[in-house]
């Protein structure tokens, strides 16, 4: 397990962000639901912070070695990212980046505010090349939903020496697989709303920088759009941190398992896994419709959109008008959870039976 200063990860998902252990110091930062505090102190108005969001800001800070500013979902976070983009500069993106990150791009672009170079992350030298006078490297990896996988330590580095800043998504793989900014990245953004926060009842987004000047522009960003999370968010979504490292664990182990089935079931034409994580995609060999009826004939696996709860959820990830056409029609984007194996493997093959 990779380490952050003394502690491990996986002790820094229980133990950071908590109290000073003063006696009697509550166990947990509390929900402060409060639009305004008394005047003179750091805070001043509920626009301008919370202890609540500053518990979850110290606790993703310690684990991607950076400071933190969450905000109230993960395109919240990426739209205050882009916002470090001059206006007309150029921003480098993976083809099949979250489709939620293209369309914010795509009408970025339609304003005039950003020129947008989709590059295929899978040709080797790529995005190195397309780095040359970018303002900014967007890198997601693995990408959602073809589970491309970048050499961010490479990539971050021809795009340092281009002077283009360095955004990584880290929402796939979590900080407990790779923390970008000690490869260099500028910095690391997350949909906390999936594997962080992890019970899929709460929205939540976070970037993480190491540089003071770039935190500063990030949170008066939230200040000023007004970008917050709610409390309550910020309380699920740290509660739900306290075990990513044991949900991480069982959801991989089970995405594992599940990868060697799938590619020995004679339905099931190309399985997709970059050998880490708990995202898995396949295509059933019979093609889009055949997807369609498997994920809709599921009894344990729920067919929705989102990913990164304890449950097990898939969709067909085409049935989505905006979806990159080169992501394969019958393409099945499986979020795998921590339910036991065996009930889960007998969902699958059980609706595999449909295709
Ligand atoms: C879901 C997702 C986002 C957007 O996060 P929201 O919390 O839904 O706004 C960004 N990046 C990736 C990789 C995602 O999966």
């Amino acid at each position: 397990m990779a380490r952050s200063g003394s502690l491990s990860l996986d002790t820094l998902v229980v133990a950071a962000g908590r109290p000073d252990r003063t006696p009697d110091a509550p166990l947990n930062v509390p929900l402060t639901p409060a639009s305004t505090f008394v005047a003179g102190g750091e805070l001043e108005y509920g626009r301008f912070g919370n202890p609540t969001w500053q518990a979850f800001e110290d606790a993703v800070g310690a684990l991607e070695g950076g400071r933190a500013v969450m905000y109230a979902s993960g395109l919240a976070a990426a739209s205050a990212t882009l916002s470090l983009v001059p206006e007309g500069g150029v921003v480098v993106v993976p083809q099949h980046a979250y489709n939620g990150t293209l369309g914010l791009l795509a009408e970025a672009e339609r304003r005039g505010r950003v020129v947008v170079r989709a590059v295929d992350v899978t040709e080797p030298g790529a995005l190195v090349e397309a780095a040359d006078g970018a303002a900014m490297v967007w890198i997601e990896s693995p990408t959602n939903p073809a589970l491309e996988v970048v050499d961010i330590a490479e990539t971050a580095a021809a795009a340092r020496t281009r002077g283009a800043l360095v955004v990584v998504d880290n929402t796939f793989a979590t900080p407990l697989v790779q923390q970008p900014l000690s490869l260099g990245a500028d910095v690391v953004v997350h949909s906390a709303t999936k594997l962080l926060a992890g019970h899929s009842d709460a929205l939540a987004g976070v970037a993480v920088v190491a540089d003071d000047a770039t935190y500063e522009l990030l949170e008066s960003y939230r200040r000023m759009h007004g970008a917050v999370p709610g409390t309550l968010e910020a309380y699920l979504a740290t509660r739900g941190l306290r075990t990513l490292a044991v949900r991480f664990e069982r959801a991989q182990d089970n995405a594992r398992r599940l990868v060697e089935r799938l590619t020995a079931h004679p339905q099931v034409g190309d399985v997709r896994y970059p050998g880490f994580g708990t995202i898995v995609t396949f295509e059933p060999a019979a093609g889009a419709e055949a997807a369609h009826r498997v994920v809709t004939s599921s009894r344990l696996v729920v067919c929705t959109t989102s990913l990164g709860g304890v449950e097990s959820t898939w969709e067909r990830r085409r049935r989505w008008a905006s979806e990159p056409e080169t992501v394969p029609d019958a393409l099945i984007r499986m979020s795998v959870g921590i339910e036991g194996f065996d009930d889960l493997w007998a969902d699958v093959e059980a609706a595999l039976g449909h295709a």
